[in-house]
């Protein structure tokens, strides 16, 4: 399983797949929501709208639930 790249924080298939989406499709290193709002300088809300809005659109790097 993939580690935030900052925290260490354990990912979820979410977090693996809005890193792909934000920063790059070739990304191997990965952010948790809070490290990817902070890199953003940003509230984790948007992030997670990002994730709501990304699963809305049927993206399959996300997970299905
Ligand atoms: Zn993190």
């Amino acid at each position: 399983m993939a580690v935030c790249k900052k925290c260490g924080r354990e990912l979820t298939q979410d977090e693996v797949a809005i890193t792909k989406r934000l920063v790059s499709r070739a990304a191997t290193e990965f952010l948790c929501v809070d490290c990817l709002a902070d890199y953003f300088r940003c509230k984790k809300s948007v992030i997670l709208d990002r994730i709501h809005y990304y699963k809305e659109m049927g993206c399959t790097l996300f997970s299905s639930n």
